[in-house]
């Protein structure tokens, strides 16, 4: 037997993570064995995957896909599941492929598309391949429809505005502070040349 490939994707503020924690905790009330992953490069509370509702579930910290074979080498698990897999390389498939193999189930979440609209490698990859896909939708911020798109604001000169297609898609802390993103649908959602 293989495991299933799940993937949860929408845009920001569209309850992926909770989700996730809520799939968690249903197999292990089916007293199932599961590991948990998060990139190294989420920096938000290095060892919880942690959803804006609240909820929180251990985690461990990766800094690419590949650290997952070590830990499951070391005993019987049933699934496991990964957050935020936008951050990862464009090549996760292959390794995922590796633990579907060995009748582990991988449970996955990650940003539909950047700022750009553009999809993300990583997340592209598993969909294109996956056997169960959700897409959840956030609010939009402007006119309350569905969201399915994630605006990155950028303040300039006291005013929120709309990021450029020139902008990186991936920002380290630092310049944080003068960005911020909401969800938006698709006639409200902007970018700049
Ligand atoms: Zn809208």
């Amino acid at each position: 037997m293989k495991g299933r490939l799940e993937i949860i994707i929408g845009p920001m503020y569209s309850g992926k993570t909770e989700e996730l924690i809520r799939r968690i905790i249903r197999r292990r009330i089916a007293k199932q064995e599961g590991l948990v992953f998060k990139p190294v490069i989420d920096t938000r509370d290095k060892s919880l995957v942690k959803s804006r509702a609240g909820t929180v579930i251990e985690a461990i910290p990766i800094s690419q896909i590949s650290d997952i074979l070590k830990y499951i080498e070391k005993g019987k698990v049933n699934f496991i599941s990964i957050d935020e897999i936008q951050f990862f390389s464009e090549t996760i498939y292959d390794i995922l492929e590796n633990v579907l193999n060995k009748n582990i189930d991988v449970l996955s979440s990650g940003l539909n598309l950047d700022f750009k609209g553009e999809p993300f490698k990583s997340v592209e990859d598993l969909v294109i391949r996956a056997d169960d896909i959700t897409l959840l939708k956030a609010v939009c911020v402007v006119c309350g429809k569905d969201a399915t798109r994630t605006q990155r604001l950028v303040l300039k000169n006291g005013n929120w505005l709309p990021a450029s297609k020139r902008d990186d898609v991936i920002l380290i802390d630092g310049s944080i502070e003068s960005v911020k993103y909401e969800p938006r649908c698709r006639d409200c959602w902007e970018i700049l040349d």
